[in-house]
């Protein structure tokens, strides 16, 4: 698959036994439908989190098209603040995170429990450094 963003080419990783599309180049995430639930599972907030998804029709930023259906992307408003703009496909195909956006959702639902997937996403992105 090819990343929304930058067009190179993604890479999968596993996280949590969900697989997901890593780009080595832009460091954007893509996640299907249901892997953004199933990487929150163990998280508190993890509803606030996922209703917080509103899309934002006034945005300015940057169309991104969907890697699987290739229709250009809705941006939504996701975190407990509304704070992160990301990119979700309105055919139900998934949503993409720019640089850093899926980390910091992660961190704002933090738990204790959470902290495995913490340390999967700085080991991530760390991997580009090697
Ligand atoms: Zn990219
Ligand atoms: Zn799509």
């Amino acid at each position: 698959m090819k990343c929304p963003h930058c067009k190179s080419k993604m890479i999968v990783l596993e996280l949590k036994q969900v697989e997901i599309d890593y780009c080595s180049q832009c460091e954007g995430i893509w996640l299907d439908t249901g892997e953004m639930e199933l990487l929150l599972e163990s998280l508190e907030k993890r509803d606030l989190l996922l209703v917080s998804f509103r899309l934002d029709p006034l945005s300015t930023e940057k169309k991104l098209r969907c890697p699987i259906c290739r229709k250009k992307m809705q941006k939504a408003m996701a975190g407990l603040d509304s704070a992160i703009l990301i990119d979700k496909c309105h055919r139900g195909h998934g949503l993409w995170f720019d640089k850093g956006e899926l980390r910091q959702i992660v961190e704002q639902g933090s738990s204790p429990m959470n902290h495995e997937i913490m340390d999967l996403l700085e080991n991530m992105f760390e991997y580009k450094l090697k």
